[in-house]
């Protein structure tokens, strides 16, 4: 009987405290993200607790259906690491062990002056035909068995360590190593505005076009990602198909669409105002600087980020940007007039492009039958024009926050987009 083509990849934790959630697992998250850049597809996580059995069971399984495992955590000096002792007996392979390890385990310790006690040496044992995988970063090597056609990698659980041996050895091994059958190519196009229900009317159709290619949705609020995947033969072919995907859903989903991969939008809307040539300044009530804050976290904004003014009070909105006292009073703080003011006044303020200004009711208290919790004013000023609009948000103070601060820079972009 020939054994099924094993093609996947899997990953497999050991630790009671990832069992229990104390600690979360991210080692398995980092090398999901890591593996399909070569090639691999990760087709199954399993989290076993320092148990001898469930460590066994998991191995076996692994070594049955997966192409490539990797295993971390449990290669410690303590009694609950058992990870080279199950692999030893898993595999009949006993334990060896390597004396260039250990004098590198005793200098680990005698360079910062202290002592090595001697369950330490059992960090120099690995099962007879492993091969090494060494740790810059602490005492507990990794190494791989090469087993019915699987290649097995077992890893210390810190995550920094397992990060850095993983760069340094066990992506150059798998990539010298897997004769790769599949190129995965991925982009994620970042859109605003659009709920994932009428994102997913106007992708209707698109998933059954092209046979390799997945789509799917990862709201990330107040952002929703279209994320592509597409798996072909070759690179080329990959990265032709995906372009294409990427034409056909720009041509649907339009403007909605702000930017690719990491992209945020304070980064798209930076770049149109250097490209433009333009400067902006915000006036921010209830968003209390996270516009401001926002604009720059991007490198290089001082080019065209000129300043903002925090007017949280009736008395800073009229006496830093000239709020007139008479609209405050017939229309209220939170309102269109008031919005207008604020932009106009910060733009007259600071010489800039545009003004943006928002005004708004966060919550939780403070509102009114007319103005709810949510209530939000935006307006945007140039030379000439200035346009306001209110909206009444859903959600808590932080998300009212986060979507003001959102939409008015959206407001940005397409003002610039259209100039
Ligand atoms: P060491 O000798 O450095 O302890 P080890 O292989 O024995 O290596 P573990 O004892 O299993 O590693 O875990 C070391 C640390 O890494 C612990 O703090 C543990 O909580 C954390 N850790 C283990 N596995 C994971 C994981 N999958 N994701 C995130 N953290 C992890
Ligand atoms: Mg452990």
């Amino acid at each position: 009987m020939t054994t099924p083509e094993k093609k996947w990849a899997e990953i497999i934790t050991i630790g009671d405290e990832l069992i229990s959630g104390k600690v979360v697992d991210t080692n398995s998250a980092y090398i999901s993200r890591r593996l399909p850049a070569i090639g691999l597809e990760v087709r199954y996580h399993t989290s076993v607790g320092d148990n001898r059995e469930d460590i066994s069971r998991a191995l076996r399984q692994a070594l049955n259906r997966s192409q490539v495992a990797v295993i971390c955590g449990g290669l410690g000096p303590t009694v609950d690491d058992i990870t080279r002792e199950v692999a030893s007996e898993v595999f009949r392979q006993r334990l060896v062990k390597n004396e260039e390890v250990l004098d590198s385990i005793k200098d680990r310790f005698s360079r910062r002056g202290l002592e090595m006690t001697p369950n330490n040496e059992r960090q120099a044992f690995f099962p007879l035909r492993a091969e090494l995988i060494p740790n810059s970063q602490g005492t507990a090597w990794g190494f791989f068995l090469r087993e019915r056609g699987s290649l097995l990698i077992f890893l210390p659980g810190v995550p920094r360590e397992l990060e850095v041996m993983m760069e340094e050895k066990v992506i150059p091994l798998l990539s010298r190593e897997i004769k790769r059958k599949v190129h995965i190519k991925s982009k994620v196009l970042n859109t605003f505005g659009l709920t994932e229900s009428k994102l997913d009317e106007l992708l209707k159709g698109t998933t059954g076009k092209w046979k390799n290619v997945s789509m799917g949705f990862l709201p990330k609020f107040p952002t929703n990602q279209i994320r592509i995947v597409a798996r072909y033969s070759s690179e080329e072919k990959a990265l032709r198909v995906l372009s294409q995907v990427e034409k056909e859903l720009e041509r649907r989903v339009g403007d909605y669409i702000y930017g690719r991969d990491e992209e945020t939008m304070e980064e798209v809307v930076g770049r149109m105002l250097k490209e433009n040539q333009a400067t902006i300044a915000v006036a921010e009530s209830c968003t209390g600087g996270l516009i401001g804050h926002r604009l720059t976290d991007v490198p290089g904004s001082s080019e065209y980020f000129i300043g903002g003014v925090i007017c949280y009070s009736n008395q800073a909105k009229i006496d830093l940007l000239d709020v007139l006292p008479d609209t405050l009073r017939e229309y209220g703080a939170v309102s269109r007039q008031a919005a207008v003011e604020m932009a106009v006044g910060v733009r007259r303020l600071h010489k800039t492009t545009v003004g943006l200004a928002v005004t708004g009711i966060a919550g939780p208290s403070g509102g009114s039958p007319e103005k709810p919790v949510g209530t939000v004013f935006i307006a945007l000023a140039d030379e000439e024009r200035t346009k306001v609009d209110g909206y009444c948000f859903g959600g808590n103070r932080e998300q009212v926050k986060a979507l003001s601060s959102q939409i008015a820079l959206d407001w940005v972009r397409m003002y610039l987009k259209k100039s």
